[in-house]
């Protein structure tokens, strides 16, 4: 029974704020984007997976750390019909281990290698011109500690991005060290932090005790300027972590891949130990290539812009509970490679195919034998136009010329009742009348003749 609802006048619903629709068009850069992305990481030996947009809230407090913007502020947290406290995932690196581990995947041969692609949230501001609903593709190496995993992460990270059309991309990479060195590192910090605690911005104020390494990436303008006279943490790194280091550095030299030493790079999240990267694209600004007089300098201004970034986390599996396996990886944001896709005019290679046949029909009982012959056409593997629909002849010959197709198909009253119908050729103006059981073969002899 459908209850009635009375008629009200309402205003029509809309997207959520800072969630948006894809339309075709967007569509077709992101599938861009992961075709590349797929290709290049199952080159690698990379396969997917797919773990749960909803996850226990458990999962993303422990390896992120309480004091950190995704926890504090920006996940999507609630309490199930169950009272289970759930959260849509903000992040794939903490889903991906937690499937490692409730798989066995540790009795898979090592180290286990897996992408994924999809969507994540966090509830963040609009106006950044982020989205909360944003789109990553990811790869994670599982099971490794050998530096060459991190240069290979990094190398397929680079390679989707060039393979995608951008001409300069350029690793930011720094060590946090291990568990051991940073935590000294973590010391001087603190120490130095202290002498600086009335300059700190507010949440610097706020967060130092328990997690002083925000400092480095805090965007504040005070902070920033702090920071630069902030001990770094490759001065504080232990032998293993050094060599670590060096290793990463001389593939990434062997690989041919632009690469700078960042300082400054601790990326957002409490788990990362060791090697952590960001991934640029890097542009002249936009009439900056032009000569800029300023007494005798030329100024010429490049922009980055992060697209992505990565790192080991060699201590994420004994943060989640589980024993310690070495592990690094990478994801990108694909909402901004979409917007530099844009921007650098690089095409979608999914252009769709016009069918070069288009099928037309005038009267009811034609309308009725096409309902079946589309479907007829398919089966052959006959690609074919239509518009069902529209009963006019005019108006249907009229689309199949703007599709560009090459032969119309007519369908009227007498071939209807009969069983042929008329193939017309859209570029030689000429038509013949063909059986309907001969259809399929006479258009494939036509495309071969083509050739
Ligand atoms: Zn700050
Ligand atoms: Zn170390």
């Amino acid at each position: 029974m459908i209850k009635k609802v009375k008629q009200q006048k309402k205003e029509m619903v809309r997207t959520p704020k800072g969630m948006h629709d894809l339309l075709p068009t967007d569509v077709a850069y992101y599938e861009k984007i992961y075709e590349k992305a797929r290709l290049i990481s199952e080159f690698y030996g990379f396969s997917p997976i797919e773990t749960p947009h909803v996850e226990n809230t458990d999962l993303f407090i422990r390896p992120l750390g309480e004091a950190t913007d995704v926890v504090e502020k920006e996940m999507y947290s609630f309490k199930s019909k169950g009272g289970d406290m759930l959260t849509l995932r903000p992040e794939g690196t903490a889903p991906v281990m937690r499937a490692y581990y409730e798989h066995g995947m540790q009795s898979w041969p090592q180290p286990v290698k897996l992408y994924y692609n999809g969507s994540f949230f966090r509830h963040e501001r609009p106006q950044r011109g982020r989205t909360r609903e944003f789109r990553q593709f990811g790869a994670e190496i599982i099971g490794e500690q050998d530096p060459i995993i991190d240069a290979i992460l990094i190398k397929i990270a680079y390679l989707i991005l060039k393979e995608i059309g951008f001409p300069n991309v350029l690793i930011h990479i720094n060590s946090l060290g291990d568990r051991d060195c940073r935590g000294q590192y973590k010391k001087e910090l603190l120490a130095f932090s202290k002498k600086k605690f009335n300059y700190l911005c507010k949440d610097c104020k706020r967060r130092v005790k328990d997690n002083p390494l925000r400092l480095l990436d805090c965007k504040d303008t005070a902070c920033v300027e702090i920071r630069a006279q902030a001990p770094q943490p490759i001065a504080y790194l232990c032998n293993n972590c050094k060599a670590h280091l060096k290793g990463v550095l001389e593939y990434l030299d062997e690989g041919e891949i632009p690469y700078t030493i960042d300082h400054h790079l601790v990326r957002g999240f409490d788990y990362y130990g060791r090697t952590v990267f960001e991934i640029f694209l890097e542009e002249d600004e936009a009439g900056a290539l032009e000569e800029v007089k300023e007494g005798e300098n030329k100024i010429v201004s490049a922009v980055q812009l992060a697209v992505g970034g990565g790192g080991r986390y060699d201590e994420l599996m004994t943060l989640l509970g589980g024993k310690s396996v070495p592990a690094a990886g990478f994801a990108f944001g694909l909402e901004r490679i979409v917007h530099e896709m844009k921007a650098h005019e690089i095409a979608t290679s999914k252009i769709k195919q016009s069918p070069k046949v288009f099928l037309v029909q005038i009267g009811a009982a034609a309308k009725r034998r096409s309902f079946k012959l589309v479907e007829e056409l398919r089966k052959g593997g006959v690609s074919v136009g239509e518009s069902l629909s529209r009963d006019n002849l005019r108006s249907q010959l009229s689309i199949a010329a703007k599709l560009g197709a090459h032969f119309s198909l007519i369908l009227g009253q007498k071939e209807a009742m009969g069983d042929t119908i008329i193939v017309r050729n859209m570029i030689e103006g000429s038509q013949e009348t063909v059986m309907q059981k001969n259809l399929i073969d006479f258009l494939k002899n036509q495309s071969k003749k083509k050739k």
